[in-house]
């Protein structure tokens, strides 16, 4: 596997807190799951809602329902940004401040009593999506009647300036392992590989003073380099495996920190996901701080509450990391349960593209081995498109990152893989 060593860029926030976010008087939850709009909305204008009740149910095979961080009244709906950069509905919900749920929350004492039917049930009935970046709802990859062998705990956090996980584990880290645990013994999994960068001793240490109480459970240091905590590059550094559109077909399922944060919540409190942990960081930024928000606040409205912005450079906004997040116009965006990081630098004078010099960077630094300079260069021609295999690009930015004539080679890949997608539908 071929990485590339980056800036890691995490000074401002590796040490922080987790603050907890001031609540909202409105939230504006996104009817989206993952790309898909294909929502069943279940509310209307007028409806008290209660905490985790669901507002939205994603149609077809991946049915999932999108639940409400709060309680209070359906006063509308309203497009915002989402982070995929696009304005999506949402609906707009007055916050009463009583966090009324439907049920009394009841406490589980021991998580691994819960049959596979019951954790699956439970998963998909409190909405856990993989919070990792994909929103993919994760009761799905746990249902599977194949025997899991391991499970990947994906710690990685790869991308710079990003340190939510990092955060949550410092804070949770026995909440995290006693999930971990329970999932083990709920799925006859024989073990679980904790995937942490080589040079993060400190979480290494940490993890140590806790794992060793857990005798299937291991740390597994990986390389520094980036994209280390791309799904499949992980599985193939820790298992030397290769799968083709999963990893659990290989018997593996590999889960994110605040993914197994939220289904320990699920499971001892029956929670459903209506909350998270950001990063807010960025030079533009007063005080930057990994926040946990609730899942519908608007972002303007939170980086207001650390301080707000440095004056003098115009703005340049990033929903996620700097290497595969969105860039947004504005700070019109909202908070989703895949929302790890929000970016915000100073604008860069555009520093104009020049023609490709063939180089050959690339090709040489794209860990999906795809050739990102001919892919951009086959304009739409999808037979050459399916030849070049542009479906495979993971979307890790890095052919950009690397290019010497500044051409943004993953926003062409990214519309060709785009286009592929369309073509098969
Ligand atoms: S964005 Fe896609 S094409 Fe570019 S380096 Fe990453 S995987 Fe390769
Ligand atoms: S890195 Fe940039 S200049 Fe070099 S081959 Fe790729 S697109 Fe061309």
């Amino acid at each position: 596997m071929f990485f590339t060593k980056i800036p890691s860029l995490k000074k401002a926030t590796e040490k922080k807190k987790i603050k907890i976010a001031q609540r909202p008087n409105y939230v504006y939850i996104p009817l989206i799951n993952q790309n898909d709009e294909n929502i069943t909305r279940l509310v209307k204008k007028g409806d008290y809602i209660y905490k985790g009740q669901s507002v939205g149910r994603r149609k077809g095979n991946l049915r999932i329902p999108i639940p409400s961080s709060v309680s209070g009244t359906v006063v509308g709906f309203e497009e915002h940004t989402y982070l995929n950069g696009k304005k999506v509905k949402c609906v707009v919900i007055e916050n009463d401040f009583k966090e009324k749920t439907e049920r009394r929350l009841g406490v589980k004492k021991d998580l691994t009593k819960f049959t596979k039917e019951e954790f699956i049930e439970r998963l998909q009935e409190m909405g856990i999506v993989g919070m990792g970046g994909t929103g993919f709802p994760t009761y799905v990859k746990y249902n599977t009647n194949k025997k899991i062998h391991t499970l990947i705990i994906n710690a990685v956090e790869c991308e710079p300036y990003i340190t939510a996980d990092f955060a949550l584990l410092k804070e949770h880290v026995e909440e995290i392992l006693e999930a971990i645990d329970a999932v083990m013994e709920i799925c006859h999994i024989d073990e679980t590989l904790i995937a942490v960068k080589k040079e993060n001793t400190e979480l290494i240490e940490l993890l140590s003073n806790f794992v060793g109480t857990y005798l299937k459970m291991k740390i597994a240091p990986v390389s520094n380099r980036y994209p280390s905590g791309w799904e499949k590059g992980l599985v193939y550094q820790l298992k030397r495996v290769s799968y083709q559109v999963t990893s659990v077909e290989r018997g593996i399922i590999v889960s994110n920190v605040s993914t197994m944060y939220a289904i320990y919540e699920a499971l001892k409190y029956h929670a459903p996901l209506t909350e998270r942990v950001v990063t807010f960081t960025g030079e533009m930024l007063k005080d930057p701080q990994n926040i946990q928000v609730k899942i519908g606040t608007k972002v303007s409205e939170l980086i207001e509450t650390i301080g707000g912005y440095h004056k003098g450079d115009d703005l340049y906004f990033v929903a996620g990391g700097p290497m595969m997040g969105k860039s947004l116009p504005d700070d019109d965006l909202v908070v989703s349960a895949n929302l790890n990081c929000v970016l915000v630098l100073p604008k860069q004078k555009e520093q104009e593209a020049t023609t490709c010099i063939r180089c050959g960077k690339c090709v040489e630094h794209c860990p999906a081995k795809l050739s990102p300079v001919l892919i951009a260069r086959a304009k739409g021609d999808v037979k050459k498109l399916q030849k070049l295999q542009a479906d495979r690009c993971i979307e890790c930015g890095l052919c950009s990152y690397i290019c010497p004539a500044r051409i943004n080679v993953r926003e062409k890949v990214v519309e060709a893989k785009k286009l592929l997608e369309e073509s098969s539908e």
